[in-house]
């Protein structure tokens, strides 16, 4: 892949405040990643398609990514960041609200990245269990917002994507199926290992 244009994509995607994995996370996400090899990696929220082009880097031989984004202006810009570094056979964008792709998907998955809109996350996970392969990983970025997540805070615009992120966090914690981490990198980030198949 063409590295250069890759820290151009990044630094754009800096200076107009889109919300791109923070490096600490993706080095997190590397370690992981790159013992694993996926073979196919599901990302909910593309945005400009920074951090699907990073894991392209983590996939196995032949491996792919999907990743699903409503943003009509971010998904071309995705496809143009995509095809300047080289990898649009590895990565396949679906366009449109994750809420209605994702119960289309059949497919099934090493890892899936969540990072998309925080009130959606109990159900992304719903939906991530359904696909995630037996010892598979499932990351939800932003999981401790700012650290409101943590906190007694709840009066604000932001109630309902608190109450959905302590929701997520319950429900991988609770799942005997899952083995669960929470990081305070970047954002927050949640990192659940499926044990067994469900
Ligand atoms: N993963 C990207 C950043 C994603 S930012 C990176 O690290 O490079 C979150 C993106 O999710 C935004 O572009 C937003 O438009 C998209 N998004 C939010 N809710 C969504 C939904 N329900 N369906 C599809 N995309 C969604
Ligand atoms: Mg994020």
């Amino acid at each position: 892949m063409n590295k250069q244009e890759l820290e151009k994509i990044k630094q754009k995607a800096l200076e107009e405040h889109i919300p791109i994995i923070m490096d600490d996370t993706l080095e997190i996400m590397e370690k992981y990643l790159k013992e694993e090899k996926p073979a196919r990696i599901l990302e909910i929220g593309t945005a400009v398609g920074y951090s699907a082009i990073c894991f392209t880097e983590f996939l196995d031989k032949d491996g792919v990514i999907d990743t699903i984004e409503r943003e009509e202006e971010r998904v071309a810009k995705a496809r143009e960041n995509i095809k300047k570094v080289e990898v649009e056979e590895k990565i396949n964008i679906y366009e449109g609200d994750a809420v209605e792709i994702l119960p289309t998907l059949n497919e099934k998955y090493d890892a899936v990245f969540i990072d998309a809109a925080k009130g959606k996350y109990p159900f992304f996970l719903k939906e991530s269990l359904r696909m995630i392969k037996p010892n598979g990983i499932i990351f939800a970025d932003n999981i401790l917002y700012k650290g409101y997540v943590l906190s007694d805070y709840n009066k604000h615009k932001q109630r309902t994507a608190v109450r959905n992120l302590r929701e997520y966090i319950k429900e991988v914690s609770e799942n005997p199926n899952l083995e669960t981490e929470i990081l305070e990198v970047g954002d927050g980030l949640a990192i659940s290992r499926m044990k067994k198949q469900l």
